[in-house]
């Protein structure tokens, strides 16, 4: 007997998959080859291989339709702009004599040219490389690499899906081309850019796909009525083709808001939608619309781009629900998984009983299958994968990691009065000029000083067992001696220690504190061939030890002027680690900041007058929806006075943000109620200066006068021009002199020229302001 049943068996699917392979193949087959020592053909064919590798582990797993096309040598936005023969103008030639030699030009830039702008891909860590489009910009499609590897998948005898950026996507990310007016909207470009996607889509269907995913996430950010309609028209057009694949229109990071109905309603052949997070308002938004009768539905129930298990049950009931709304529901993760690490079991160094809790790429496609399994043929069918699953959850919210009960009771006594300063800042400021006595314009740093060859030996011998601790010790001490003594003679007014000892300004705090975990091998790919391991904020966070006050007072003890101590913000903490996702942001945020507040508080004990607590994080991590923007910006703001509250009206607090476009956050950087705060000013004239002015910030602020991200000196003139136009908008007892940003990657010879000509600066203009 046969029971039709309404939808056919659930599948497993996910959209991509890490590229670099387990061992970094990738990365060491690239990097081999930008230095002449791999050639294109071993480049390709390891590529080649680890393609067919992880197609094979997610086959392996359970997975029915694999994902082609995710693979990058760089980035996959990048990959778009060649397969839609958008290359600038000045890589046009260097592609045209050697394809890939000019892919990697567009992403790394040459000697004389330069690279496309890199910038973060919505709100997560990866970065893309932004299009650059103008009116005069002619498409022409080029299917070769995405058919090229859909025929690698299908000749394993796998099905396989292509993924695409989706056109609108692709045009919302873009930037007008340099020369090109900056109102240039790139979306007006769709039509011209819609043939070359049905060109795309005709190649794939006569290469074997059955389906296509577009992907289109620019889509859950708040989008004008233009933009939709855009989409829409996109869709209707491409949906209109005869000679065409199925299409599947895929979205994450957030609910599609406004945008679901009109995908809903387009003529394609299925959605994926996103149902973790805040995206799990996707679900009511989808039965208000009526569903998606006849149509496919891949269903993101399992967190592509967090590292915990997911809650089987709860995904389930999910499915269930979707079940009722879709012709058919499969089932896959949020994202691709791209920004996960691959294999959780290569973790020996974790405890086992948190092991059991993380899933990375290679656990999630077992939970996809087993979801997939499980909606397809009854709980029955998974019992075992049920049961261990219920354990796991339950061993983790018992565990006295994840609650430690005094941690909780000091966040729970938190008082709104502990997250202020008492003081007015008139009263700090006054308190804070009669203690440090600084000059009007006062010099400094934002902390950091270069991270030498010497520096990364002496950490690499650490580990290696060939200096012990108090070798180590004495190293970073030398190293800060030569740093004091440096900025004394250079005549900086308010000093730092360098941070030598820091490997990277999150990891550095994650590794003293409890509740943090590092991985061995937890890497993420961040763009390009550069991956970083985020720490993992496991559990409830408290600091066993001071963290930095020893060096700080180390490098007090060796010089009469103020020495700055630094420490990494609740905020930028939590956005470059991955997160709880057992209980909310803000109270994660919270115990970081408490934790903090130790610290700030033992510096302040030790004789610290100045402490700067960054927070570069602040912004980016802002939600993508406008929606949810007070309600961040509350805790994040509250977490940072909260680290910060607890010090004396004389002890100015400092802070750090490394972004020129702040316009959308003044308010919040205002509500954080530093002392100082200092940012990139430099490429952009000063631009912030007058932002921060017209907003009326009443505190003292640096506008960066070196930008640092060029190993280029500036000369004291064009240092002292840029101050110039920065006391213009900020009056001179308020305004700052420091570069735009850390230093760690820049060499000493520009590190010195650039500080000695940033303190000539500063003392040319004061002596305008008033001549001895
Ligand atoms: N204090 C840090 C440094 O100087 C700040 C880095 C940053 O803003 N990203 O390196
Ligand atoms: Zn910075």
């Amino acid at each position: 007997m046969t029971t039709k049943s309404a939808v056919a068996a659930a599948r497993a699917t996910v959209y991509g998959y890490p590229r670099q392979g387990r061992n970094r193949e990738l990365k060491k087959a690239i990097e081999g080859y930008w230095k002449g020592r791999v050639t294109a053909d071993a480049l390709r064919a390891t590529a080649a291989e680890l393609r067919s590798a992880h197609w094979r582990q997610l086959a392996g797993a359970g997975i029915h339709e694999v994902p082609t096309g995710d693979f990058s040598f760089y980035d996959h936005v990048l990959d778009t702009t060649v397969m839609v023969g958008a290359v600038p103008a000045r890589h046009r030639e260097a592609v045209h004599a050697d394809a890939l030699a000019g892919y990697f030009a567009m992403a790394r830039g040459t000697q004389d040219v330069a690279p496309l702008e890199m910038t973060k891909w919505f709100d997560t860590n990866y970065h893309y490389l932004v299009p650059e489009l103008g009116p005069d910009t002619v498409f022409a499609a080029d299917s070769s690499r995405q058919v090229t590897e859909l025929k690698e998948a299908l000749s394993l005898g796998l099905t396989a899906r292509p993924v695409l950026v989706g056109p609108v996507t692709y045009l919302l990310l873009a930037k007008p081309a340099p020369g090109v007016a900056a109102d240039f909207e790139p979306l007006t470009l769709l039509d011209r850019l819609l043939p070359v996607y049905a060109e795309v889509l005709a190649d794939l269907r006569a290469a074997g796909a059955e389906w296509v995913q577009l992907d289109e996430p620019a889509l859950v950010q708040d989008r004008t009525p233009a933009d939709l309609n855009a989409a829409a028209r996109a869709y209707r057009d491409l949906g209109a083709l005869t000679d065409r694949p199925k299409l599947l229109v895929a979205s994450y990071f957030d609910r599609l808001g406004d945008a679901l109905p009109v995908l809903a309603k387009a003529p394609v052949d299925g959605l994926a939608l996103d149902f973790t997070g805040p995206a799990a308002a996707n679900l009511d938004a989808l039965a208000a619309v009526g569903g998606l009768p006849g149509k496919r539905l891949v269903a993101g129930v399992v967190d592509g781009r967090n590292i915990w298990i997911n809650d089987l049950h709860r995904s389930l009931t999910t499915l269930g629900t979707l079940l009722g709304l879709a012709g058919q529901v499969d089932v896959a993760a949020s994202c691709s998984l791209l920004h996960v690490p691959l294999d959780a079991a290569a973790e020996k160094d974790v405890d086992p009983q948190i092991r059991r809790w993380l899933a990375f790429a290679k656990q999630k496609t077992g939970e996809i299958t087993t979801l997939a399994t499980g909606l397809a043929r009854g709980t029955d069918a998974i019992t075992g994968e049920l049961a261990a699953n219920r354990a796991a959850l339950a061993s983790r919210a018992n565990s006295p990691i994840t609650r430690d009960p005094v941690v909780r009771a000091r966040a729970e006594a938190v008082t709104d009065a502990d997250a202020r300063r008492p003081q007015p800042y008139a009263e700090r400021a006054a308190a804070q000029r009669a203690h440090l006595d600084l000059p009007l314009l006062p010099t400094t740093t934002i902390g950091s000083f270069p991270q030498t060859a010497e520096l990364r030996a002496a950490r690499a011998d650490l580990r290696a067992g060939r200096i012990d601790a108090t070798g180590y010790e004495e190293r970073i001490r030398a190293e800060i001696r030569e740093v004091i003594s440096f900025q004394e003679k250079t005549g900086l007014d308010v000093l730092v220690h360098g941070e030598p000892e820091r490997n990277d300004m999150v990891q550095y705090f994650a590794e003293r504190l409890d509740g943090y975990l590092a991985t061995r091998h937890g890497w993420v790919q961040s763009y390009g061939t550069r991956y970083v391991r985020p720490p993992i904020l496991a559990g409830d966070v408290s600091r066993p030890a001071p963290m930095t006050v020893r060096w700080t007072t180390y490098a007090q003890s060796l010089t009469g002027r103020p020495v700055k101590g630094m420490l990494t913000g609740p905020v930028t903490m939590l956005a470059w680690s991955f997160v709880r996702d057992d209980q909310p942001l803000a109270d994660t945020a919270r115990q970081v900041a408490l934790a903090l507040r130790d610290e700030v508080h033992d510096l302040e004990a030790a004789g610290t007058s100045v402490i700067q607590v960054d927070e570069p994080a602040l912004r980016e991590t802002l939600p993508l929806r406008r929606a949810d923007h007070p309600d961040y910006l509350a805790w994040a703001t509250g977490a940072f006075r909260l680290s910060t509250g607890g010090v004396r009206p004389d002890t100015q607090i400092h802070t750090h943000m490394c972004y020129a476009e702040f316009g959308d956050i003044v308010q919040a950087i205002d509500d954080l109620d530093a002392d100082v705060i200092s940012l990139e000013a430099a490429r952009s004239h000063m631009r912030v200066a007058h932002e921060l002015a017209a907003h009326g910030y009443p505190r003292e602020a640096g506008p960066g006068v070196w930008d640092i991200h060029s190993p280029r000196v500036p000369s004291a003139e064009e240092a002292t021009a840029l101050l110039q136009e920065g006391l213009g908008a900020i009056p001179a007892e308020r305004l700052w002199v420091n570069p735009d940003c850390g230093l760690k990657t820049r060499g000493w010879a520009e590190t010195r020229a650039s500080l000695e000509h940033l303190v000539a600066a500063a003392r040319t203009v004061r002596d305008r302001l008033s001549p001895s």
